[in-house]
C-alpha cells in the first residue's frame, strides 16, 4: 500500500513509499482510511521541527475511514463500518493520569503519527479502544476533523472557567481557533477573534463563523475594540491559541478581574510575557493539552446533532500522491484545513 512517511530525522525525508500492509494483532482494527487532516504536527515533522517522531513512521493522527479486518479479540465492530480513530495510540494504562480518564496526561502517551504509524496511507491499524462510530451524518471529511475538534472541545468545555459567564476573546484564527470559536458559538457564548493583518482571510471566515467582532492587532488598537465589546468589563475568558507572548500579555490585560485564560497554543520554546495583570486581577492561567475519550464523544455528539458543522473550515481535499502540494498550501496558511484522500 502507499504511505506517505518520514524515512529519517532532519528536514525532509518525508515520502510517498510502499510498504505492506500491516495486519491487525489482538485488540487492533484495520481501517481502509477514507480522510486524513494534515496538521501543524505534520509540518514541523516535514520541515525536522519536531523531535517526538520517530521514524521511519507513517504521517497523520486525524483520519477517518472504515473497518476492514478485525484483529483476535476485537467485538463490537464490524467491516465496513465508518468510524473515526482517537489519535491516542497507547498510554501506559496504570499511572493516576490513566486512571482518572485523564490519559492525555499520561507520561508515556504516544500518538499516531510519530510514535506509531499514523492515518496518512491506504490503510492504518489502530487500537479497537480508540475507535467511534461516525453518525450517518457526518461525512468522513468532517470525521477527519473530529481530532483538532476535540481539541477545541476540551480547551472550551473541560479546561475552560465558567466560560458561558460572558464574552470571551479568542487570539489566533487558525483552525484550534476557528474550531474555539465554533464551539463558543454552539454554547452562546458572544466572541471577539484577534489576528493579525496576514489573518485577514481567517478572520472574515471568523465573521461568518459566528464572531461579533474582529481585530488585526497590527492595524487597530486590541484593547479599545475589547472594552468597547465589553462595556468597560473585560472578558469572562480567553482563549490563546496562536502561541505567541505578546498575545498571553493581551489576553492577561483584556479580561476582567478573576478572568480565565486558556493557553492552547504552542509557544515551541520560552516566551517573553508579562506576568503582571495575572497578578493584579487574580486572573486564572490554566492549559488545554489534546483530549480523552470522553472529549471525543462530546464532540461527536455534537456533530451528530448537527449543532456543529465543520465543513467551513475544510479548504481543498487532495489525492494522497499529490501530498506536496497540500502541505504547501498548509504550510503557507493558503485556506485552513486541507485533507488528503489515500486510496485511489
Ligand atoms: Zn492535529
Ligand atoms: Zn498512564
Amino acid at each position: 500500500m502507499k504511505a506517505l512517511r518520514k524515512l529519517a530525522g532532519g528536514e525532509g525525508n518525508v515520502e510517498l513509499v510502499d510498504i505492506p500492509t500491516s495486519q491487525p494483532g489482538p485488540g487492533q482494527v484495520l481501517l481502509k482510511v477514507k480522510s486524513v487532516g494534515i496538521c501543524g504536527t505534520d509540518l514541523h515533522i516535514w520541515e525536522g521541527r519536531f523531535d517526538k517522531v520517530r521514524p521511519p513512521v507513517t504521517l497523520g493522527h486525524e483520519f477517518a475511514g472504515e473497518v476492514a479486518e478485525l484483529g483476535a479479540e476485537v467485538s463490537g465492530w464490524q467491516k465496513g463500518q465508518r468510524v473515526v480513530s482517537e489519535s491516542q495510540a497507547s498510554s501506559c494504562g496504570a499511572c493516576v493520569y490513566c486512571d482518572e480518564g485523564q490519559s492525555n496526561l499520561c507520561p508515556e502517551r504516544l500518538a499516531y503519527g510519530y510514535g506509531v504509524d499514523g492515518g496518512m496511507a491506504e490503510y492504518a491499524v489502530v487500537r479497537a479502544g480508540g475507535l467511534h462510530a461516525l453518525p450517518e451524518s457526518v461525512s468522513f471529511q468532517q470525521g477527519a476533523m473530529v481530532e483538532p475538534l476535540a481539541v477545541a472541545v476540551h480547551a472550551v468545555l473541560e479546561r475552560g472557567v465558567a466560560f458561558d459567564q460572558g464574552p470571551a476573546l479568542i487570539s489566533g484564527p487558525g483552525p484550534i481557533g476557528l474550531l474555539v470559536l465554533l464551539v463558543l458559538v454552539q454554547a452562546g457564548v458572544p466572541t471577539l477573534v484577534c489576528g493579525t493583518s496576514k489573518d485577514q482571510a481567517r478572520l472574515e471566515l471568523a465573521t461568518r463563523l459566528g464572531a461579533e467582532v474582529t481585530v488585526m492587532v497590527d492595524r487597530e488598537d486590541l484593547g479599545q475594540a475589547s472594552r468597547e465589546f465589553t462595556q468597560g468589563h473585560g472578558f469572562a475568558a480567553a482563549w490563546e491559541c496562536s502561541g505567541a507572548g505578546v498575545a498571553l500579555s493581551a489576553a492577561l490585560a483584556n479580561v476582567r478581574r478573576q478572568g480565565s485564560v486558556v493557553q492552547v497554543g504552542l509557544a515551541g520554546g520560552p516566551a517573553k510575557v508579562d506576568l503582571d495583570q495575572l497578578t493584579l486581577k487574580e486572573v486564572s492561567l490554566r492549559g488545554a493539552f489534546v483530549h480523552n475519550r470522553g472529549t471525543w464523544e462530546r464532540s461527536l455528539a455534537l456533530l451528530g446533532e448537527g449543532a456543529l458543522d465543520l465543513t467551513p473550515l475544510i479548504s481543498a481535499e487532495h489525492p494522497l500522491s499529490d501530498w506536496q502540494r497540500a502541505f504547501e498550501l498548509s504550510r503557507d496558511q493558503a485556506g485552513i484545513k486541507y485533507l488528503l484522500r489515500p486510496g485511489e
